[in-house]
């Protein structure tokens, strides 16, 4: 984001939502100042002790009465993210009512937040499961509803207010949630959305004293930035960041299946768990490009509210730009899709074929429609270089052999791994990073408890 002065010396807008399709303004809105900030965070502060107190069943019934507001406004939310973020209707369409599924699984969870009863001498030990108080949620533009909820559905759930802070681009379908959420019967000021620029709200947010807890998902540089602030003040923060996970398919695969290319291309490459790095067993090579290029020169590119379109626009034209500096003259293509003519954030998908494995196409995080194919020769070869990363999201094992796809899942350095299977995030499994692609873990059977501090009592009974 620019935060340079204009001419006039006025300050620009700290976030600017275009649709990508068409590069249209379709909103401008400040910072949170810090100033606003701190009162959002005093007015959570009173709002989490009346939510903490409700009954359990009070609060799990709220929940699925947010969840149901979510459900009967899918296509208004949905709509909404393709015109501020460019995502295809279908993919939309499934990020709203992976919302709803997300808050209805945390309602689930309420009455059975427990704690635990452990024998001692002379009394009785017993654990609470207490919330953490004030959680700042931050969140990217790559895929702004369900990530945004990861956060605060679970967050909530355990009896936690939460501060939403949206990316900049993508502040539209948060703004509503909030609404909705109050249109359930939430309390007032529980959950908030603070628009803004990372700089200025997102800092205020993790620096905040009586913010407990952050949740950030975004790029690995930030992420260590916030991580160091949260560390100065002995805050808990989770981290979801950058991905560059291999696809590796062996010899005796399932060619087709591993080929998908929608394995790189969801959400135009825009997805911590894109498959951009493709691992080919040599002696099958060719037959499994085949079926991939032509697959990628056809995907259907254009507009993203056409229920045919398979792929949008990329979120900005700095992220076009972006995208196309790890497209290097000296990479071999092997494929090159087509985009729409005229205006918005296009870029084609592309598949190159590095000579080298030490190029930044290969070892960083593109987040467009690129894709890397590398050979291998056996097992072992195969995992030295799924393993040659500092990320360790997600990735795929392609084989028939079972004792082939157990010991590459143990070996495999990541936190989510799928087996002839292109799968990576589901609500109730959890999901994380190993390595630099993050700190700690979402989602899944104790999603709830990462956001609740563990208190023990001891109560003596022999007196
Ligand atoms: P980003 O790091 O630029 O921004 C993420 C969020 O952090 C935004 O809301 C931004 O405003 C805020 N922010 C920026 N600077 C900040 C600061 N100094 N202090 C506090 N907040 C600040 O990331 P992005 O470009 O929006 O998102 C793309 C990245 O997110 C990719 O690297 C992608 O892999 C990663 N991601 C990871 C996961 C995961 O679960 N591991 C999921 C989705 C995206």
């Amino acid at each position: 984001m620019d935060t340079t002065t204009t001419l006039t010396g006025a300050a620009p807008p700290a976030c600017t939502v275009r649709n990508p399709a068409t590069g249209e303004v379709l909103a401008t809105l400040p910072d949170t100042t810090p100033v606003r900030l701190d009162a959002a965070v005093r007015r959570a502060v009173a709002a989490q002790r009346g939510w903490a107190a409700l009954a359990p069943g009070e609060r799990a019934r709220l929940l699925r009465r947010f969840a149901d507001q979510v459900d009967v406004h899918v296509p208004e939310l949905a709509s909404l993210e393709v015109t501020e973020a460019g995502h295809t209707i279908g993919n939309a369409t499934w990020e709203a009512g992976n919302v709803r599924d997300l808050l209805e699984y945390a309602a689930g969870g309420v009455e059975r937040l427990t704690g635990r009863q452990i024998p001692v001498a002379g009394g009785l030990d017993v654990t609470f499961r207490e919330p953490v108080g004030v959680v700042g949620v931050i969140a990217p533009w790559n895929l702004p509803m369900p990530i945004a909820a990861w956060g605060f559905a679970p967050a909530l759930a355990a009896g936690n207010a939460v501060l939403l802070k949206p990316a900049e681009a993508t502040p539209l379908t948060a703004l509503r949630l909030a609404e909705l959420a109050l249109a359930a019967g939430l309390p007032e000021c529980l959950f908030q959305v603070v628009p803004g620029s990372g700089p200025v709200t997102g800092r205020a947010l993790v620096d905040h004293p009586d913010v407990r807890k952050i949740v950030f998902t975004g790029s690995t540089l930030v992420g260590k930035e916030v991580a160091a602030r949260c560390a100065a003040r002995a805050k808990r923060v989770t981290l979801e960041l950058g991905g560059k996970s291999p696809n590796i398919v062996f010899a005796d695969a399932d060619l087709a299946g591993a080929a998908d290319p929608m394995s790189f291309l969801d959400n135009s490459g825009q997805d911590c768990c894109a498959r951009s790095r493709i691992l080919v067993q040599r002696e099958v090579l060719e037959d499994f490009l085949a079926l991939l290029l032509p697959a990628v020169e056809t995907v259907r590119t254009g507009d993203p509210a056409d229920p045919r379109t398979t792929l949008g626009p990329l979120i900005s034209a700095a992220q076009v730009r972006r995208v196309a500096s790890y497209v290097t003259p000296d990479l071999p293509v092997l494929a090159r899709g087509t985009v729409p003519d005229g205006p918005g954030f296009w870029f084609p998908p592309t598949v190159l074929a590095p000579a080298r494995p030490d190029v930044p196409a290969v070892t960083e995080e593109i987040f467009g429609p690129v894709a890397v194919v590398l050979p291998f020769e056996d097992e072992a070869d195969a995992l030295r270089l799924a393993n040659a990363t500092r990320y360790g999201l997600s990735g795929s094992i392609w084989t028939r052999d079972l004792g082939r796809a157990l010991r590459l899942a143990r070996g495999v350095a990541a936190g989510n791994l799928s087996v002839n299977s292109h799968s990576s995030v589901r609500y109730w499994t959890p999901f994380g990073g190993f390595g630099e692609s993050g700190v700690g873990r979402e989602l899944g059977p104790e999603a709830l408890a990462h956001f609740t501090e563990t208190k023990n009592v001891f109560i003596r009974t022999d007196a």
